[in-house]
């Protein structure tokens, strides 16, 4: 625990991390939906499916038009900037493959909302810089705004993996530099300076998490000892490391809350109440751990002060399930096309849910 930081008791919920936990993991969001319903939503989408553009002279004027407008000239804090003052909350969407990359950007466009795609390090390992790239080709050239994020970035390899295509031209809009595992706040702000500026060197925006998560998800480390964020610390953290999103501990966790009696009670809203409020205008707050929140957690951490909302599960299990389900009796682009489908459908419940429908 780092000197001064407040702890929390916790237990430990062993390796819960991956997508086959125990326990309710959707509530009320995923309520079933009628045939006639799914099939309007497949009309519409056979419709609609082309919306994707990934160039055309028009949409690369637009991103351009949108650039020159931008106060911060940055994709993410662009997006966040306008979430905080409209008081709706932004999804940021872990993508492990481009058909999850074309469901986000696809429902953004439906439901002209902003969005976050992001990725984790060990997806970009895997695709590397051409992947990246055509994410970046893809978000950029939509009709509404889409950045790319990498999420988690906690090791010296993962880092100079993402800086040094930064440096050669393909750029994330935003990386979170996590240092959170050192054992102390002057360690993490040691990790994380020398980072941060070549990332501000490149023009990358930078997310830095104070306080420390525990749990795991997939492909992301397991961790073990709540540390909730200090909001003094979090002012001097912030300030000299230069980040500019903090994702903050404020007792939410990675992974399942079922072995901790379920994520309400879990986290501290006053607390993530105070820090938003300390860092209205400046710093955007991101919220990590959110799979299993009961549907009124949404609404709460919004109203808190929160923009950026990263998910994983909730959109990547229906997914999976879906697709792996359809290419047992559908021609491979069918089920694709379906499990896409399903995506955006999921999307469409978090917007609603995040009140962003219409704001892009
Ligand atoms: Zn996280």
């Amino acid at each position: 625990m780092s000197p001064g930081s407040t702890s929390k008791t916790t237990q430990s919920a062993g390796n819960v991390a991956g997508p086959n936990r125990a326990g309710p993991r959707r509530g009320p969001l995923h309520s079933s939906m009628g045939d006639e319903a799914i099939k309007q939503v497949k009309r519409q989408a056979f419709k609609t499916s082309s919306t994707i553009r990934l160039s055309s002279s028009t949409s690369l004027a637009a991103t351009k038009s949108a650039n020159a407008m931008s106060t911060k000239n940055n994709h993410t804090l662009d997006i966040l900037a306008k979430a905080e003052a409209g008081g709706y909350g932004v999804l940021s969407q872990v993508c492990y493959d481009w058909a999850e990359v074309v469901g986000v950007i696809r429902a953004a466009e439906r439901f002209k909302a902003p969005v976050i795609v992001q990725l984790f390090p060990v997806t970009l390992q895997y695709g590397g810089g051409p992947f990246l790239q055509l994410l970046l080709d893809m978000a950029h050239n939509a009709s509404v705004p889409v950045s790319v994020h990498l999420d988690h970035a906690t090791n010296d390899e993962q880092l100079e993996l993402a800086v040094g295509l930064a440096e050669k031209g393909i750029k994330f809009d935003s990386i979170m530099v996590d240092a959170s595992h050192a054992d102390t706040d002057e360690e993490n702000i040691n990790i994380a300076i020398p980072w941060i500026k070549r990332c501000n060197a490149a023009g990358v925006r930078t997310e830095v998490e104070l306080g420390r998560l525990e749990g795991g998800e997939a492909g992301l480390r397991q961790v073990e000892g709540t540390i909730l964020t200090d909001p003094a610390k979090a002012e001097e953290f912030l300030k000299r490391t230069g980040a500019d999103i903090l994702a903050p501990c404020v007792g939410n966790r990675h992974g399942s809350y079922v072995p901790f009696g379920g994520a309400d009670g879990q986290w501290d809203m006053q607390l993530l109440e105070t820090l938003s409020k300390q860092f209205k205008g400046r710093i955007p707050i991101c919220a990590h751990g959110t799979d299993e929140l009961p549907e009124h957690m949404w609404g709460q951490m919004i109203k808190a002060g929160v923009s950026k909302i990263n998910v994983n599960s909730w959109i990547r299990d229906p997914y999976i399930e879906n697709l792996c389900e359809g290419l047992k009796t559908k021609p491979m682009p069918e089920a694709i096309e379906d499990a896409t489908e399903v995506v955006i459908n999921e999307c469409e419940k978090l917007f609603k849910l995040f009140g962003c429908i219409g704001k892009a």
